[in-house]
């Protein structure tokens, strides 16, 4: 049976698009596939690293903000339930570099934008619904578009489609989420000409936690997460638990006063995903559908990014070799494990101290007086360092005595 394509990749958020992108450049006839229209809204907190900046530069992706250029924000304040604050400003090598925020809704439009640009033949409004397989490999998606069904059949699928992947979850490679379930929501809010944000804020409560993010063009982004029984429990609209929320902290309450709000609250959950392994045999899993722990520490759109720099390498090996089966796309997990895990380490370290308000009471003001582990920690979030500096013992103690 003939292909449609080299490639199909399911999804054209951020890392389906880059990964497109990437491997259109390297001469595939690539099919990009998204159930929704762009541009499209994404609840997200919109505040990307410092290692996004430099990713989208070295894949060449920086055309996306051509039109409307990004904010740069130096860093991030973060509030412990007590009110004690830790401003975290990301530098490498004793120079400043800032993080990033954009509309979700443009950027991921500006990515397809370039997707199309580098030959990527993109469907819109059109969802996956299985993978095709064929002796064990997929080979290839079942998909429906408007009232047509439609079947594509490709040398190699990726899988993009988010932190509810239906490929994972056909392909029996989706893990339950950890416990409690949690909810994002979001909305954007004027910014007070009179009062600009110098830095990010990340209120953090006994429930779960608030960001701020100063968005281009005088506005900013609000995203909260929470337990959805708190919400289940109010029994209100969500608008509703939103403003009482912001209200019932002084600290939140305070830095919104007298910003009006822009947009509905858009909600996303349950947050995070989990897989036993990002590939199958003729499949390999990035961005989201690849696994997400927690928006707090921000490098969802890193990881895509960077997911889709390795997915691009080690689909081109295996393209060229004629092989989609493990002996090739095994290297793929080795590769996310290298990158990843060691961020991972220090991200799942930090959520211990934001769902204990005392622990983060306690760390706060001690990696605020010691430049050698606020440094490392700044570095390893900023993704501008090698988080294994932080995880060193010497640093972890000098970080935490008393
Ligand atoms: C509340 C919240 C706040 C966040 N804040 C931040 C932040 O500040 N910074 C940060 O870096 N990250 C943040 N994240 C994480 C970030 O949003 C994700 O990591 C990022 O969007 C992942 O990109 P992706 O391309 O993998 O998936 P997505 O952006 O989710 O894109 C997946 C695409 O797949 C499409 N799709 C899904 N199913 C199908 C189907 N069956 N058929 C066809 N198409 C399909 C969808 O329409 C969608 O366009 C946040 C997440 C949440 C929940």
């Amino acid at each position: 049976m003939p292909e449609d394509a080299d490639i199909v990749v399911v999804g054209a958020g951020p890392a389906g698009a880059t990964s497109a992108i990437l491997l259109a450049r390297l001469g595939y006839h690539v099919v990009l596939i998204d159930r929704q229209h762009f541009p499209r809204p994404k609840p997200c907190g919109e505040y990307m690293s410092p290692g996004v900046e430099e990713t989208m530069r070295r894949l060449g992706l920086f055309s996306a903000f051509r039109q409307t250029p990004p904010r740069h924000v130096p860093g991030m304040r973060i509030i412990a339930p007590s009110g004690l604050p830790l401003e975290l400003r990301y530098q490498r090598l004793g120079n400043t570099c800032p993080a990033i925020t954009i509309d979700r809704i443009t950027l991921d439009a500006q990515l397809v934008g370039l997707a199309r640009e580098s030959g990527v033949e993109v469907r819109e409004g059109m969802r996956v619904r299985a993978p095709l397989i064929e002796n064990r490999t997929v080979t290839g998606v079942a998909a429906v578009s408007g009232d047509r069904e439609v079947t594509l059949r490709s040398r190699l699928v990726i899988g993009a489609d988010g932190s509810r992947s239906v490929l994972a979850r056909a392909l029996g490679l989706a893990r339950p989420a950890h416990w409690p379930v949690r909810l994002g929501l979001m909305a954007h809010y004027r910014e007070q000409e009179t009062a600009p944000f110098a830095l990010g804020e990340m209120h953090v409560s006994a429930g779960g936690y608030c960001g701020i993010a100063p968005l281009p063009g005088g506005r900013l982004n609000v995203a909260m997460v929470v337990r959805e029984d708190a919400l289940r429990r109010e029994r209100v609209r969500v608008a509703t638990f939103f403003d009482r929320w912001i209200e019932s902290q002084p600290r939140l309450r305070g830095a919104l006063a007298g910003s009006e709000r822009l947009t509905p609250i858009r909600g996303i959950g349950p947050i995070g995903s989990r897989i036993q392994r990002a590939w199958y045999p003729g499949l390999m899993l990035v961005g989201d559908a690849a696994g997400f722990f927690d928006p707090f520490t921000g490098e969802g759109i890193f990881r895509g990014l960077n997911g889709a720099e390795m997915v691009a390498d080690v689909a081109h090996l295996a393209l060229r070799r004629g092989d989609v089966g493990e002996r090739q796309l095994a290297r793929y997990q080795k590769m996310r494990r290298e990158r990843f895990s060691h961020k991972q380490a220090v991200t799942t370290l930090v959520q211990l101290f934001v769902r204990y308000p005392l622990l983060l009471h306690y760390a706060l003001p001690r990696l605020a007086a010691r430049p050698g582990p606020y440094g490392a920690l700044a570095g390893a979030l900023g993704d501008v360092a090698d988080a294994r500096e932080f995880l060193r013992p010497a640093v972890l103690v000098s970080a935490f005595l008393p």
